[in-house]
């Protein structure tokens, strides 16, 4: 590792921390997912934060499901949180649930009621709402402001209970109706939600808001660093509020800005909308920018890493370029994933003077990136091949290095065939083309002394197999789908999935399990799909080998 890297503000913060003693030196941070979706590639980025501050300066991390709304959450969406977390590559300390601590955040609130700080409001939520001010004018008292102790203590007691029915009261904060921040004025600390909970079940029919529970619970973790996302900057006034009133462990809140993505919706609640509404097949479908859906994509959690860690971490919103995460991904796959030959759309190439029967086995390495190759692998070749449709063209153009009456190439791992005559139906498609080989160009033992300027890739008709390609590209059409006109799901890219059925294989991919990753030698990188059968073989693009994307965006 490069020692020349800049600190981010956070690791210079922590740094100062630990280098004046503060906790004792010590360093926790947490992660505080809300069960209620799939984590998404900006959780990625605030888990490598998290994590990664730990790990650098000798500290840990704890997991905390921030399990307060009982509605929305659900013990799945626990379950695939952990998985992703650690297929990323991160181990927690502890698994923590808010839900855990909902016991002694109640009793936190007694003890605010009992300092005066917190009253129950029988106001609805439209009279709190208009009590509550601009940013320019005061907000105004509640008439049930000044009960007492007794009575709000009662009150709470019965809203516990299950006395009252949802809406009916709320649990609020004392603090300061003309505050300059709208937060302080009074905020929310419980209210009543007859619901069931995927963990306490019926036990509790009272719920802390988030400003309630985030920093109650950090605080009861004893966390040292909590980070989040900007919008929790203006929250930090009232988090810090709570802890000294309650003289709690003092946690400390930093913010940071989050991950946006061009031509990405990043929020679980959008992602939903998704899954539900059949835009895509599941939380997982490779077009989704969720963590499972870049794994099935054929993503490496190594490449995720290196993305979140060189995109730095930024004190004021901004957008990343997708094509980013795309550079990272196939730098990474470049590094490491063997080369196959597929053929995408067919067309086949006859070598007259090759002899018929079964062929011969030739060899390819398997990566020329690593320094073994790899190793090698069998390629059978024989006397009819398929090669590309639009490797060939029946009047080349000047610069055309391919196929084409009278023209040479060579063929990948194997022979310099020569063009002698092609075939068309009475539409024009060509059918079929014929080739003659050199028998002494043979790769790796050619003394033909013939040079050409192009390589094809080709499959085996004899020995190849038939394959479905699922080719992606994004799923938004605009680059902030969420800023665009009218609903983010109007600007859904109607070609975000494109299903090739014509491909073939060569024989070694017959072997693929699901998850291998490969480059198909010309067309990209690709791994084989869950779907697939011992009969189908389903293999998803991961990234293109070149940004055709922007070069589009470029002639357009
Ligand atoms: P969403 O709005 O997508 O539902 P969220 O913030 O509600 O996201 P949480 O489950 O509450 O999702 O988030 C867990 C942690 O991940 C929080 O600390 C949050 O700040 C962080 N996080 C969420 N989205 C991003 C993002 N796009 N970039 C960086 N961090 C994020
Ligand atoms: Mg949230």
């Amino acid at each position: 590792m490069s020692t020349e890297k800049n600190q981010n503000f956070l690791e210079e913060i922590v740094e100062e921390d630990v280098k004046n003693g503060k906790h004792g030196g010590r360093v926790l941070t947490r992660f505080p997912p809300e069960p209620n979706g799939y984590l998404h590639i900006g959780h990625s980025k605030s888990i490598c934060l998290n994590f990664g501050l730990a790990q650098t300066f000798g500290g840990k991390t704890n997991l905390r499901f921030d399990d307060t709304n009982p509605v929305t959450e659900d013990t799945e969406y626990v379950e695939s949180i952990m998985n992703d977390i650690r297929w990323l590559g991160f181990n927690w300390d502890n698994v923590f649930y808010a839900s855990d601590y909902f016991e002694q955040i109640y009793e936190f609130a007694c003890t605010l009621i009992k300092k005066g700080l917190a009253y129950v409001d029988d106001s609805s939520a439209e009279e709190i709402a208009a009590m509550k001010g601009t940013p320019t004018e005061p907000g105004k008292n509640s008439p049930f402001r000044d009960r007492s102790v007794e009575e709000n203590l009662d009150l709470f007691a019965r809203m516990r209970a299950g006395e009252f029915k949802d809406g009916e009261k709320v649990l609020r904060a004392k603090v300061d109706m003309a505050s300059p921040n709208m937060h302080l004025r009074d905020p929310l600390m419980y209210r009543i939600k007859h619901a069931h909970h995927h963990r306490t079940g019926d036990k509790w029919c009272i719920y802390p808001m988030y400003d309630f529970a985030h920093g109650q619970c950090d605080s009861i973790e004893k966390i040292t660093h909590s980070i989040c996302t900007l919008e929790f900057e203006v929250h930090r006034p009232l988090y810090e509020w709570f802890i000294q009133q309650l003289e709690i462990f003092p946690s400390k809140q930093y913010e940071f800005a989050r991950l946006n993505l061009t031509y990405t919706v990043m929020s679980k609640r959008k992602l939903l909308q998704l899954v539900n509404e059949k835009y895509v097949s599941g939380w997982d479908d490779p077009r989704m920018p969720t963590i499972s859906g870049y794994r099935r994509r054929g993503y490496t959690p190594e490449s995720i890493r290196e993305f979140c860690d060189r995109i730095g971490v930024a004190r004021r919103e901004n957008m990343i370029d997708v094509g980013l995460l795309e550079h990272f991904i196939r730098e990474d796959l470049n590094k490491r994933s063997n080369r196959v030959m597929v053929v995408v759309d067919p067309v086949k190439l006859i070598i007259d003077n090759y002899p018929e029967g079964n062929g011969e086995i030739l060899h390819g390495e398997n990566n020329p990136e690593l320094e073994d190759k790899g190793g090698m692998r069998d390629l059978p070749f024989s006397r009819e091949l398929w090669i590309e449709r639009d490797d060939f063209m029946e009047e080349p153009t000047k610069k055309y290095f391919r196929l084409g009456p009278g023209l040479k190439v060579r063929l990948k791992h194997a022979y310099i065939v020569e063009c002698t005559s092609y075939k068309k139906d009475e539409s024009g498609k060509i059918t079929e083309i014929h080739c003659n080989y050199i028998p002494e160009s043979k790769s790796g033992s050619d003394t033909s002394g013939i040079n050409v300027k192009g390589t094809l890739h080709w499959v085996s008709a004899q020995h190849g197999f038939a394959c479905e390609l699922r080719m992606y590209d994004r799923l938004f059409l605009p680059e902030d789908p969420s800023s665009a006109e009218g609903d983010f799901k109007d600007h859904i890219n109607p070609n975000s999935l494109e299903v090739i059925t014509t491909a073939y294989a060569e024989p070694a991919l017959k072997n693929a399990t699901t998850g291998d990753r490969y480059q198909f030698i010309r067309k990209g990188y690709f791994c084989l799909d869950q779907d697939s059968t011992a009969d189908k073989l389903i293999f998803n693009r991961t990234v293109g080998l070149k940004d055709s994307w922007a070069k589009e965006t470029k002639k357009a």
